[in-house]
């Protein structure tokens, strides 16, 4: 599937894009969001002082400099949350450790932080760690899904069951990440997948089953 999707979306070098911490906020402000809207989100909240002036601050002004996100009132206190846990922890703000430790253990350490679930870990370990663990976003879910890869289950466990039948290698794993972003949006949306023009067609149980009219459902 990843040599199929690079002549549509091209080579994706694996290299950190931000600052781990950076990540992690962003992972959470970009839930339900768009990346624009994400990043005027992040840059907002930031001008509210450093990360203990953010903890400290009202959760109102929190939530109003997050309002370019979507569910800004429950995002604002989780954020803090996030944080703080991380300010009363032995590494404090910096996650460089998880550089080094067992993926199992990394995605449980982050797992544990209030607000923080298995997409966001996965996302900030193999994007900034090149950990082989594969985060699954809606978009990633629906195709992987639709295809065959793995039976139809809630994101969570196909977090699992995704890394079971992929290579543990972290720049294949990055890459088919971003190219499968990118192909549900572009072409396997939910509502209206452009069966007819995709280059996952020929193996697509789906397009198989529905004999190239795949109805809008959810993966
Ligand atoms: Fe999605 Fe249709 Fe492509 Fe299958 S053939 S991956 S359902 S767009």
């Amino acid at each position: 599937m990843k040599d199929t999707l690079r002549p549509e979306y091209g080579e994706r070098p694996l290299n950190p894009r931000r600052e781990p911490l950076h990540e992690l906020i962003s992972t959470i402000l970009s839930q339900r969001t768009t990346h624009a809207d994400e990043e005027a989100a992040y840059h907002e909240l930031r001008e509210l002082g450093d990360w203990d002036a953010i903890i400290a601050a009202p959760v109102e002004h929190v939530a109003y400099a997050i309002r370019r996100s979507n569910y800004p009132d429950s995002k604002a206190p989780r954020i803090q949350q996030t944080l703080a846990a991380l300010r009363d922890s032995p590494s404090g703000y910096d996650l460089e450790f998880l550089r080094d430790l067992p993926v199992k253990d990394a995605l449980k350490w982050l797992t544990d932080l209030p607000g923080v679930g298995i997409k966001t870990a996965s996302l900030v370990l193999l994007f900034n760690y090149a950990r082989p663990v594969f985060p699954v976003d809606t978009h990633v879910h629906r195709i992987t899904t639709r295809v065959g890869a793995i039976p139809k289950m809630g994101e969570q466990a196909a977090h699992r069951a995704l890394l079971k039948v992929l290579p543990p290698d972290p720049p294949f794993l990055y890459e088919l990440h971003v190219n499968l972003l990118r192909h549900g949006q572009r072409v396997c949306s939910w509502v209206a997948p452009k069966c007819g023009v995709c280059v996952l067609r020929e193996r697509c149980d789906a397009y198989a089953i529905y004999d190239g009219k795949v109805p809008s459902w959810r993966a």
